[in-house]
C-alpha cells in the first residue's frame, strides 16, 4: 500500500520536472529559431547582392563587412576556387564538405539551412570555379544551451527540494483528518463512541461531521439498547422472584403434607394456602401476560362508555372487602366517553382495587367523575399514602412501596404498569398526587 504522502511526493516531483522540461525546452527552441533567423538575415544584408567576380575584391568585401557578418554570432567566412580554400577568415586551412558545399561546387544551388541540416552555412557561387562560403560554427547557440542546461539542473535540484518541503505540508494537512478519523473508528470499533474535529472545511470536513454524526447516533442507540436490555434483566429476574416465593410455600406446604400425619383442620388450612398461592401464581401469569401483550389482545372495540356506572360496578366487586374494612366509598359525577371498554375498565379496576387494599379500617375511597371536553377519572383514598421517593417509580413493573406489605395484600406490583399501558393504548394520562399516611390520588384524563 502507498502511502498518500509518498503518492503527494511523486506528483510534486513529477509536476516540477515536467515545469521545468517544458521551460527548458521552449527556451532552447526559440533561442535556436532566432539564432537561424539571424544567420538568415545576415546573409540577406552581406551576401544577397551582385558580389565581386574578383577573388582578392570579394575577399576586401567580405573583410569590410565582417564586423555584419559576425553580427550576433561568429562566423567564418571561405573562398574556394576548384574546391580549394584560398583565402578565409578562419586560421586553419582545412572545413568540412557539408551538404550544402558539396552542392554549390557541384553546380547546384545552396540549400537554406534548417534545423536538421548538418551545418549552419551558406554558400555561393561568385565566378566559374569561385565559390563563397560562410559557415557559422554555432559555438555560441551551444555555449547558450550548456548554460541553460546549468541552470536548469540547478533550479531541477531547489524544485525538487521545494516540492519535497511543499509535499510535507501538504501531506501532514491532507492527511493528519484522514489520521484523526481513521484512529476515531478504530476506538468506536473498540466501543469507545468519540467524535473527531477535523477543522477542515472541505470535504474531509464534511466526512467528519459525518462520521460525528453516526458516532452519536450509534451512541444513542447503544445507549438505549442497553436500557431495555437492563430492563429486560431486571424482567426476568423479577418475574423468577415473583413466581419463587408461592413456589416455595406450595413446596414445603404439599411436602408436609406428604410426609406428616396432620388432623383434618390444619389439612385443610394448608390446602387452603396452597390453593390462595396457585391462585397468586395464576394472577401474576395473566397479568404478565396482559403486560407483554401475549395474550391475544382483543380487538379495540370503540363504544360510548359511561363512566359512573363502570366504577359503581367495580366498587361492587370489592364489597366484601370494602365492608370487612368499613370503608366508605362513593362515586359522584359522571360522563360518557368513546373508548375501548376493555382498556377504561382495566385502568379504573387497578386504580380502584388499589384504592381499596391500600385504605385502612374505616377509610374513605371518592371516585369523582369530571365531564368537560377531556373527561377525567379521580380515584381518591385516605389510606396509607405514598412517599414522594416512590411516585415516579409507582408504574414500573413489579414497584411496590413495601415489598413485604404487598405480599401480604397479595399486591404483585403489575397493576399500575398495565393500567399505564391500557392508558397509552388509548391515548388517556394518568396522574398520581400523595401524601404518606394521608391520602392517595389518582387521576384518569380521558
Ligand atoms: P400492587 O399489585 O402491588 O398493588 P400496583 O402496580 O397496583 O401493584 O401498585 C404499585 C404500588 O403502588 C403498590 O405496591 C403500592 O405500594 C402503591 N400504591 C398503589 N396504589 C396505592 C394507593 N391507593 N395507596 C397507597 N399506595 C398505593
Amino acid at each position: 500500500m502507498k502511502k498518500i504522502s509518498t503518492k503527494i511526493y511523486i506528483s510534486m516531483f513529477a509536476l516540477t520536472l515536467a515545469v521545468l522540461a517544458f521551460v527548458g525546452a521552449a527556451l532552447i527552441l526559440s533561442k535556436t529559431l532566432d539564432y537561424y533567423k539571424d544567420f538568415e538575415q545576415t546573409v540577406t544584408a552581406v551576401f544577397d547582392r551582385p558580389l565581386p567576380e574578383d577573388t582578392d575584391e570579394l575577399y576586401e568585401y567580405v573583410k569590410n563587412e565582417y564586423d555584419v557578418i559576425c553580427l550576433g554570432s561568429r562566423k567564418e567566412v571561405y573562398i574556394l576556387e576548384r574546391g580549394n580554400i584560398v583565402k578565409s577568415t578562419a586560421k586553419g586551412g582545412t572545413i568540412r564538405m557539408t551538404d550544402t558545399l558539396e552542392s554549390v561546387i557541384s553546380g547546384g544551388f545552396a540549400k537554406r539551412p534548417n534545423l536538421t541540416s548538418d551545418a549552419l552555412d551558406y554558400a555561393v557561387r561568385t565566378g566559374e570555379d569561385t565559390v563563397l562560403y560562410m559557415l557559422d560554427t554555432r559555438a555560441d547557440l551551444y555555449a547558450y544551451i550548456r548554460e541553460l542546461t546549468v541552470l536548469f539542473l540547478q533550479a531541477l535540484v531547489l524544485g525538487i527540494l521545494l516540492a519535497a518541503l511543499c509535499g510535507y505540508f501538504i501531506s501532514k494537512k491532507l492527511t493528519r483528518p484522514i489520521q484523526k478519523l481513521t484512529d476515531g473508528a478504530r476506538r468506536m470499533s473498540e466501543g469507545e463512541f468519540v467524535t473527531v474535529e477535523c477543522g477542515a472545511r472541505d470535504e474531509i470536513g464534511n466526512l467528519c461531521g459525518v462520521f460525528n454524526d453516526m458516532s452519536r447516533q450509534i451512541k444513542s442507540d447503544f445507549a438505549q439498547f442497553e436500557r431495555v436490555e437492563q430492563s429486560r434483566r431486571e424482567f426476568v429476574a423479577n418475574v423468577s422472584h415473583e413466581l419463587k416465593t408461592p413456589l416455595t410455600v406450595i413446596k414445603s406446604y404439599s411436602e408436609t403434607l406428604m410426609n406428616m400425619d396432620v388432623d383434618e383442620a390444619t389439612r385443610r388450612k394448608f390446602l387452603a394456602v396452597i390453593s390462595d398461592e396457585t391462585e397468586r401464581m395464576s394472577d401474576i401469569v395473566g397479568q404478565l401476560l396482559t403486560i407483554s401483550g401475549l395474550k391475544a389482545p382483543a380487538a379495540a372495540e370503540n363504544s360510548v362508555i359511561s363512566l359512573a356506572p363502570v366504577c359503581q360496578s367495580i366498587l361492587s366487586a370489592q364489597s366484601i372487602a370494602i365492608e370487612n374494612k368499613g370503608i366508605t366509598a362513593s362515586v359522584t359525577g359522571d360522563a360518557k366517553i368513546v373508548s375501548d371498554m376493555q382498556k377504561v375498565s382495566a385502568i379504573l379496576t387497578n386504580l380502584i382495587t388499589n384504592a381499596v387494599k391500600y385504605t385502612e379500617n374505616d377509610g374513605k375511597i371518592a371516585v369523582t367523575i369530571t365531564d368537560g371536553e377531556h373527561p377525567s377519572v379521580t380515584v381518591w383514598d385516605d389510606g396509607i399514602g405514598i412517599a414522594n421517593e416512590d411516585i415516579p417509580h409507582l408504574f414500573e413493573r413489579f414497584y411496590r412501596t413495601d415489598k413485604a406489605r404487598g405480599r401480604e395484600t397479595g399486591g404483585s406490583g403489575l397493576g399500575l404498569a398495565i393500567a399505564k399501558q391500557c392508558a397509552d393504548a388509548i391515548g388517556a394520562n394518568i396522574t398520581v398526587r400523595s401524601e404518606l399516611h394521608k391520602f392517595t390520588e389518582f387521576e384518569v384524563t380521558f
